[in-house]
């Protein structure tokens, strides 16, 4: 039942404008992730072979609440916690029902910080141009807004007739 909607389309939209600025992570990136999590869920520990495609590259802070497309934004997670569990939740709340004990707790705690602390601090120039960015995105999605609107009363327009 995938549809098309609008509304799904304008995310896209968002998201596709967004990454020419803020880029999706390489190939060697990803490799690294995998690496460092050793190829096991960031969250509960669940080992993920690589050739199950069922790993996931968890969006720590999500690009709705401004978060980057960098690798160090990411986490390896599993298909369970990243799809049906984490949701919105912030990943510190997220763990600490995740680890089963304080020790996994600490240890999963501090391998997830230190790789998250390697993201850099935004640039001058990305801050310079950021209500730039800001104002074209929005008026791409104003306009992609209007074409739906023309259409939905040429649409009516067309009922019955
Ligand atoms: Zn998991």
């Amino acid at each position: 039942m995938a549809k098309n909607t609008p509304s799904m389309a304008k995310n896209m939209i968002r998201r596709s404008l967004l990454a020419v600025i803020d880029p999706y992570p390489s190939k060697a990136e990803i490799d690294l992730l995998w690496q460092y999590f050793q190829s096991s869920c960031a969250y509960c520990g669940v080992e993920i072979p690589r050739e199950s495609r069922t790993g996931h590259m968890d969006h720590v802070v999500s690009s709705a609440l401004g978060g980057s497309n960098s690798i160090y934004n990411h986490v390896l997670s599993c298909s369970r916690c990243n799809g049906d569990e984490k949701r919105e939740e912030s990943w510190q709340s997220f763990l600490t029902r995740k680890a089963t004990t304080q020790t996994l707790l600490t240890e999963r705690h501090s391998r997830i910080s230190q790789w998250l602390a390697q993201l850099p601090a935004p640039t001058p120039k990305a801050q310079e141009i950021q209500s730039q960015v800001d104002a074209i995105i929005s008026n791409a999605l104003n306009n992609f807004d209007a074409a739906v609107k023309e259409l939905r009363v040429l649409r009516a327009d067309g009922t019955g007739t």
